[in-house]
This record gives structure tokens, sequence and C-alpha cells, in this order.
């Protein structure tokens, strides 16, 4: 590829569930420049067109900021995003009901061309290009924040299913009448492994005055689940049991679905990316232990357990961008 083609920019969207970064993006898969605001502010009204304005003006804003020409190309990771349609449906963690031709919209506020992508689909693309590598056929990618994403890699193609919904982990039943879900279900894996579920194992110890409890301020936790994250994070490196408590049932939630899926799947590795897996040890160790107990694969090596190598974010702005590569 020619160092020109290397250069050719695309405007690239991770629509998180608590915050948006609009990156712009080259082919070689340098992010040359990002700025990010709460989705929160601009989701909760129930109007799309709030948020699609906002996108635009902020794209607009950063490529001048930037003082290069215009990138006539947008990518896009949404969550409950469909990749075939272009549309977000009924995404649990949206205002947004029934179906939203986020695509579409995008495109005719802006006159850009728009792809649009489930959000962690997104990332295991970043991940496949610039993260495991595109030598690593088969993986898992997950993205552990305010819920649980995935992207599944089979033979190096992005698993999409029959309708643009497929490798879906978040709501993969883990406990049979567990926790409620705003799927509408209960036990969902992401009601114990994201960052809300840390925060509901929390409430729950200060509610039973469970030991340690006395640290945590129970409003604060629930108003901020991202910041809440990275202070049960840090209490429980400090030995906080309720804190240690709530990694280790992330942990072993985590561990039921990926025992699950190696013998579904026999991936080389599961990703893990976002917000939690920055916690480090007090989650992968306990992960890693429960994991190998789960699986009933004592005489064949494991697929391991990595975090991703690639910045906070990056990988969802990268596959974003990376819609348009092929
Ligand atoms: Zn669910």
């Amino acid at each position: 590829m020619s160092s020109t083609a290397h250069q050719e920019t695309f405007l690239a969207v991770d629509f998180g569930g608590t915050g948006t970064a609009v990156g712009v993006v080259n082919r070689a898969g340098q992010i040359l420049g990002r700025t990010e605001f709460p989705t929160r502010d601009f989701v909760k009204l129930g109007l799309p067109e709030v948020f699609v304005h906002e996108v635009v003006s902020r794209a607009k804003a950063l490529v001048a900021e930037l003082g290069i020409p215009s990138p006539s190309r947008l990518g896009i990771g949404a969550p409950g995003g469909n990749f075939f349609t272009g549309e977000v449906c009924d995404s649990p963690n949206l205002a947004w009901r029934g179906s939203t031709p986020l695509a579409k919209l995008l495109a005719h506020v802006s006159g850009w061309e728009v792809r649009l992508e489930n959000d962690a689909n997104a990332s295991a693309l970043g991940e496949s290009l610039f993260g495991v590598g595109p030598e690593v056929r088969d993986f898992v990618a997950v993205t552990l924040g305010t819920g649980v994403g995935s992207g599944i890699f089979v033979h190096g193609q992005l698993l999409r299913g029959a309708d643009g919904f497929g490798g879906e982990l978040g709501h993969f039943n883990i406990v049979p009448d567990g926790r409620h879900c705003p799927c509408g279900g209960a036990g969902c894996l992401e009601t114990y492994a994201s960052a809300t579920g840390l925060i509901r194992t929390v409430l729950t110890g200060i509610r039973n005055g469970a030991s340690g409890a006395g640290d945590f301020d129970a409003v604060g936790l629930e108003a901020d689940p991202q910041s809440a994250g990275k202070r049960i994070a840090k209490l429980a490196r400090a030995g906080n049991p309720l804190a240690r408590d709530a990694f280790d049932v992330a942990a072993k939630s985590l561990a039921k679905a990926f025992a699950e899926l190696t013998g579904l799947l026999s991936p080389t590795c599961f990703v893990l990316s976002g917000g939690l897996s920055k916690a480090g040890t007090i989650l992968t160790a306990p992960l890693e232990r429960a994991y190998r107990q789960n699986c009933l694969r004592l005489d064949r090596p494991l697929p391991e357990i990595v975090c991703s190598d690639l910045g906070a974010g990056d990988a969802a702005l990268l596959g974003s961008a990376s819609l348009f590569f092929s």
C-alpha cells in the first residue's frame, strides 16, 4: 500500500453507554485526534437527532482543530448496532426504543458516507487489525465497561450471525432467575461482570452490612458507574473484602461464560478491554482460577486470557474506521 493510502483519513465514533468518543483515524491505524462527550446528556431525551447533531458538530470541530481536509466517511460502533441495517435496535442501555436508523440520520445531517457496527464488534475489528493482529484468526474480544460487549472472530472472520446480532455474550444467562437485567431477562452476564454489576454486588453488601461496607457511599456509586468501578477496584487492591467480593463475583461469572465458549469455539484467546480490564490481577487472578476449574480440557492447553495492548477506547475507534478499509 502506498504511503498516500496510509494517510487517508476516516472519522470514527465510539458510541458508549457512558461516554462517546469521536476520532480521526488513518488507514495505518493511527488516531490523529479525538474528542469525547458524555452520552447520557444527549440520549436521555430519547431523541436520536440531538445525539446525531452533537456527533457531527464535534467531528467538524475536531477536523478543523487538526487542520486537515475533512474525511468524507464516518464509521460508528454503537450499542445494539446492526452492520447490515445501519440501525440501533432496542439497546437495553439507551433511552431509544425500537429501531433507530442512526447511520441514515448521521449521513443525512453530515453528507458523509456512514457505516455502523455493533460497538463490541467494532472493538473486535480493531483488535483483529491492530491489537492481537490478523494472525490470530480465532478469538473473543470482550469489553468490560458499563455493560459487557463481545465480538467473536472465527477463521479470521467477524461472526455477525444471520441478522447482525451474533457474538453477543453480555446477555448469556449465568445465574438462573438471577439479577434483573434491562434487557428483560434475569441473571445475564453483564449484571455481574460489568461496572454496573460490581456496583450491584457492593450495594447488596451495603444492605446486608457486609464487612468493608463502611468504605462505600451508596448514592455516589449509582451516580457514575465508570468512576464507581475505579473506586471499587482501588478499594479491592487495598484489601476491602466487599470490593474483593464484587470482583470475585464478576470473575466467576466471566469464567463460566468463557468455559462455555471454549467448548463451543475453541478460540486462541480471550482479549479483555474496557474500564474493568484495567483493574489488573484483582480481576484476572480469580478469573484464571475459576476458568481453569470450569474447563474440562485437562489434556490440552487452554485458550489464554489476555488484556488488550491497545489504549483505552482505541480498539473501537480503529475498528469503526476499518469498516471502510476493504
Ligand atoms: Zn440481559
